[in-house]
């Protein structure tokens, strides 16, 4: 059986998924600050172990590295990349009679700082649905990555600052990767910088970067997390928003940017019907999306329900 109670519990397990309140037992699918808390022990990928203790100190894990099932509770649980940061994790739980796979935040296709997502065959899918709505195509990647290229090389050739703003884990660290390999070396303000010494410590290699300390380099660009002032030291600068939501109209105006460039780290409305297909389940549960998007999978004739109100099913 499992219940939500603004998380996925595994009551036969007694494992509660991606809580953000303390649990005696948590599985953590990766270290996005929603998805985690200070549990008394936490399972998870040896990445996320490493990223979830840097964010909230010595914890005690249990490291479940991808594809390497073990038993708990009286479940199989396997892990799977789920091509969303460093470490991100799908969880599939197998009963023996009945298999469930919980995506938690992925993306399908290549990412150049996390493994690309995995989808193995269960019976029920409970599937993050953030992008569930058609107005959330995403351009193809390499476009995207060759229009923040450009809008940087543009930047540093009328000699102003290019100020690219991204999320502290994983956005910025696949940006800082990105560039790198065009030979654009990022300096990083100071939480960037410190979770990217993680995902090197991790192996994870960004290339040139380096701690950004109140000066402007010629040739290099600047990183930031969202919310950061203008940055007189720099002078002329021109911000850059790198996010899923840039392919909202008038994003750049919401996000006080000059270019909104969306590069996401979700799957994207196309990605989700296609991780139903190729996880081929009975049943869905969509989480954290709208909840038209249910009923866009049941018009395609799936099974699918909304999760996310209190609700109780049997399923182990
Ligand atoms: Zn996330």
């Amino acid at each position: 059986m499992f219940h939500w109670e603004n998380g996925l519990k595994l009551t036969r397990a007694d494992l509660a998924i991606d809580f953000c309140r303390r649990q005696p037992r948590g599985f953590i699918s990766h270290a996005h600050t929603d998805h985690m808390a200070r549990h008394e022990y936490a399972l998870c990928t040896p990445e996320t172990s490493a990223l979830y203790q840097f964010r909230l100190g010595r914890r005690r894990t249990l490291k479940i590295p991808y594809r390497r099932p073990i038993q708990w509770g009286g479940l199989r649980l396997t892990t799977y990349p789920a091509g969303h940061c460093l470490g991100s994790a799908m969880l599939l739980a197998e009963d023996g009679s009945q298999s469930l796979l919980y995506t938690g935040d992925f993306k399908l296709g290549p990412s150049a700082t996390a493994e690309e997502a995995e989808l193995p065959h269960a019976e029920i899918l409970v599937l993050e649905s953030t992008y569930g709505h058609p107005d959330y195509r995403l351009p193809p990647r390499e476009e995207t990555i060759e229009r923040l290229v450009a809008l940087v090389r543009e930047t540093l050739a009328t000699g102003a600052t290019p100020v690219i703003v991204a999320y502290v884990l994983g956005k910025a660290q696949e940006v800082t990767r990105l560039l790198a390999d065009r030979q654009i070396p990022v300096l990083q303000q100071k939480r960037i910088y410190q979770v990217s010494r993680v995902y090197e410590a991790c192996g994870m290699r960004l290339g040139q970067y380096e701690l950004f300390e109140d000066r402007p380099r010629p040739g290099w660009a600047v990183l930031v997390p969202p919310g950061t002032p203008p940055l007189e030291c720099l002078g002329r600068e021109v911000r850059i928003a790198v996010t899923g939501w840039a392919v909202d109209n008038g994003a750049r105006y919401r996000l006080k940017v000059d270019h909104a460039v969306p590069l996401s780290d979700h799957a994207d409305y196309d990605q989700l019907f296609e991780a139903v297909r190729r996880v081929r389940p009975d049943k869905v549960y969509c989480t954290h999306g709208p909840e038209s998007f249910a009923l866009r999978l049941r018009e395609a004739g799936h099974d699918a329900h909304p999760l996310g109100r209190p609700s109780q099913m049997t399923l182990f």
